[in-house]
C-alpha cells in the first residue's frame, strides 16, 4: 500500500487563510476512488483586466482542483497533486478536471455566460503527446468553443523538457487552444528561454508579486521583466495580488491582467456563477439581444 505524508488543510467553507502542519495519510486507492466517484471539485478564481478603467472586467477564470474528502474535509492541491503524479494517476486526474471545466462551460452557456476557463497541467501531462488532440476532441464533442479553454503550464514543467513542452504547446496552438506560462519567475528560467515557446500569456509568480509592497528592488525586477514580456507580444498576468497598493503599482507599469485575493478568492461553482452573472452576464446578454435583433 503506497502512502504519503501530506499537509492537511482546514475545513474552511471557501478558502484557507493559513496552512496548518498536521500530517495526513492518503492512499492511491483512495485517490483513485475520489477521481472515479467525483470527489474532486473545481473552484474558480477570476482573472481581471487591469487596464480597463476601474471596473476590472473579468477576462477568464482559473479552475483550481480541491478534493472533498469524506473524512478529512476539503483538501487543497498541494496535498495530492504531487502524490497523483508519483502514483501514475495524474493523467486521470487531469482528464477529470477537463471534464469538470467543460461541464461548467455547458452550464454557463445555458445561462448566456461566456468566460474562458484556464486549467492547470502537470509536468507529466506534458509528456503525453496525445493530450492536445484529446482536449480538442472533448471540447468539440461537448460543443464548446476551443477559445473557452486555456492550458496553464508551469515554468518548472516547461523547463524540465523544453523540446517536449514546445511540441505539446505547438500542438495545442494548432488546435486553437491558448497556452499560458504559470509561475513565471519562481524558478531559474529567463525570458531568453521562454520567448521561443508559442505562448499567449505569461503569469508572474506570487513570490515576485508578494514582495512588491515591501521591496523596491522587486519593483525594478518586475518592471523590467514586464516591459520585456510585453515587447515580446505576451499578455502579462500577475497572480497573488493581495493589496490595493500592489494592484496600483502593477497597473502603473502596464500589467494587463491580475488575479488574487484583492479581487476575488477562488469560489465554488455556484458562487462563481453568481459572481459572473453580475460581472459579465449583463454585457453578454445585451450582446445576445443585439444579435437577436440582427
Ligand atoms: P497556481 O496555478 O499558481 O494557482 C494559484 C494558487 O494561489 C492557488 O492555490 C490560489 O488559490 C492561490 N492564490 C490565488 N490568489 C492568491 C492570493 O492573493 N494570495 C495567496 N496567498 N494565494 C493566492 P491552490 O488552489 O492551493 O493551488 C496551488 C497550485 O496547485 C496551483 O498553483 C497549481 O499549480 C496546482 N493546481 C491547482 N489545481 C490544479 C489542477 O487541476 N491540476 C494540476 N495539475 N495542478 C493544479
Ligand atoms: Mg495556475
Ligand atoms: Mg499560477
Ligand atoms: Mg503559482
Amino acid at each position: 500500500l503506497s502512502k504519503v505524508r501530506v499537509v492537511m488543510s482546514p475545513k474552511v467553507p471557501t478558502e484557507r487563510a493559513y496552512q496548518p502542519k498536521q500530517p495526513l495519510l492518503i492512499t492511491k486507492q483512495e485517490l483513485q476512488r475520489a477521481i472515479d466517484e467525483n470527489e474532486l471539485v473545481l473552484h474558480y478564481q477570476p482573472k481581471v483586466e487591469m487596464q480597463v478603467s476601474d471596473s476590472f472586467p473579468v477576462t477568464g477564470c482559473e479552475a483550481l482542483v480541491r478534493w472533498n474528502h469524506a473524512i478529512h474535509g476539503m483538501l487543497f492541491p498541494d496535498a495530492f497533486i504531487e502524490f497523483a503524479e508519483n502514483e501514475g494517476l495524474i493523467g486521470q486526474l487531469t482528464e477529470a478536471v477537463i471534464k469538470g471545466a467543460i461541464a461548467q462551460q455547458q452550464h454557463w452557456r445555458s445561462l448566456g455566460i461566456q468566460c474562458p476557463i484556464s486549467i492547470n497541467l502537470s509536468p507529466k501531462n506534458l509528456t503525453d503527446l496525445s493530450l492536445p488532440n484529446r482536449l480538442a476532441f472533448m471540447l468539440d464533442e461537448a460543443g464548446i468553443e476551443r477559445s473557452l479553454l486555456v492550458a496553464e503550464i508551469t515554468e518548472q514543467a516547461a523547463m524540465a523538457d523544453p523540446d517536449m513542452a514546445n511540441e505539446i504547446l505547438t500542438r495545442l496552438r494548432i488546435k486553437r487552444i491558448d497556452v499560458s506560462l504559470d509561475d513565471f519567475g519562481s524558478g531559474y528560467s529567463s525570458l531568453a528561454e521562454v520567448y521561443r515557446m508559442p505562448l499567449c500569456e505569461l503569469k508572474f509568480d506570487r513570490s515576485l508579486v508578494r514582495d512588491l509592497d515591501q521591496n523596491d528592488d522587486a519593483k525594478m525586477v518586475i518592471k523590467a521583466q514586464m516591459a520585456l514580456a510585453r515587447s515580446l507580444g505576451l499578455i502579462v498576468c500577475a497572480e497573488g495580488i493581495e493589496t490595493l497598493s500592489t494592484a496600483r503599482f502593477l497597473q502603473s507599469i502596464g500589467c494587463d491582467r491580475g488575479q488574487g485575493y484583492y479581487y476575488c478568492k477562488p469560489l465554488p461553482s455556484k458562487e462563481i456563477t453568481e459572481y459572473l452573472r453580475l460581472k459579465v452576464g449583463k454585457t453578454n446578454r445585451k450582446n445576445a439581444r443585439k444579435a437577436d435583433h440582427g
